[in-house]
């Protein structure tokens, strides 16, 4: 017969003890909160046998976009241009509105994603420097992006507009880094018109954007956006994501690239343009000249009136007797 020793084990080390160095400081303990319950499965009740019964199923997993780690880096907490910012913005939700309006505006998800650019992680970086704002890959890797936001030009914007702004250029510059390029081979006016598309499909153009026809297509930023967008509403839904796609592999060959897409090229889908916007300009011209002509009559109206008054007359007779329909019309 063999005999039990029963001896007490050693308490082990808490995990905190074997991890800290001797001198590294401790962050304090967090609060006791209690347990929510997590709600990952739906409850749908079910009868079986006449009996009420509780099943759990798993919803059916729909494919979802990527989500980025979004990060954001400032020192200049002292500048105005800081102020302003955070006034207005909560940077957390701002970037996050900005991945999801770029994202469902340039694609649409898969169970892989591979037809979207690898873009791991997202950093705002806000410092005084000239110009607006850039994006540009990181020093140790391209899939980690960066976004350079002038504080100054942040702490230059009328404050009416100072949350717009702000939104618009964030969805600009999120655009850089998630828009595929021909391998480098876009032309640049092309990349920039995609941005401004997105940020004006997000609804958030500044007020001094306007369509114009003349010049290059492809001048870039809302002269070629606006031109995308004539474009998507001329050769339907989806067409700048066609487009966007199409630059995915492939070096960027002007002919083929169109014809390609739409069966023209790119100076006839211009002139198409160009001439739309005359036809939208009459209309406009129309539309004002009516206005004017209308403005015209309420003035007549009014010194009318006015005169009529001074006549010793009543002052709405002349009203009526303007808008009273004619009972002898069938
Ligand atoms: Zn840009």
């Amino acid at each position: 017969m063999t005999r039990t020793v029963r001896t007490t084990p050693k308490p082990l080390p808490t995990p905190l003890a074997m991890s800290a160095a001797p001198n590294e400081p401790t962050p304090s303990p967090l609060p006791i909160r209690p347990k929510e319950e997590a709600h990952l499965f739906k409850e749908e009740g079910r009868k079986k046998d006449g009996r009420e019964e509780k099943v759990t199923s798993r919803p059916h997993p729909k494919p979802t976009f990527p989500t980025p780690k979004l990060r954001l880096s400032t020192l200049d907490l002292d500048h105005p241009g800081s102020n302003v910012f955070f006034s207005n913005t909560n940077p957390s939700k701002a970037l996050s509105e900005a991945v999801d309006a770029v994202l469902s505006i340039l694609y649409q998800p898969t169970k892989t994603n591979d037809h979207i650019p690898a873009c791991r992680s997202v950093t705002l970086c806000l410092h005084a420097m000239g110009g607006v704002a850039y994006t540009t890959g990181s020093d140790l890797d391209g899939d980690h992006k960066e976004i350079h936001f002038s504080l100054d030009y942040i702490n230059g914007i009328p404050s009416a507009r100072q949350k717009d702004e702000v939104q618009g250029v964030l969805v600009h510059e999120m655009v850089h880094c998630w828009q595929w390029n021909a391998v480098g081979t876009a032309p640049g006016g092309l990349i920039e018109g995609i941005a401004d598309f997105v940020r004006l499909k997000a609804g958030l153009s500044p007020p001094h954007w306007k369509k114009e026809g003349g010049g290059q297509w492809d001048a870039g930023y809302q002269h070629t956006g606006y031109f995308l967008e004539w474009i998507e509403s001329t050769c339907g839904r989806g067409s700048v994501r066609k487009i966007n796609h199409a630059l995915k592999d492939k070096k960027y060959a002007e002919d083929d690239f169109w014809e390609q897409l739409f069966g023209k090229n790119v100076s006839l889908l211009w002139k198409e343009y160009e001439g739309s916007l005359d036809e939208e300009q009459k209309m406009t011209k129309k539309v004002e000249s009516s206005a004017e002509s209308h403005e015209k009559d309420r003035k007549d109206n009014a010194e009318m009136k006015e005169k009529g008054r001074k006549d010793g007359r009543s002052e709405g007779d002349e009203s009526v007797e303007k808008d009273k329909p004619n009972d002898n019309l069938a």
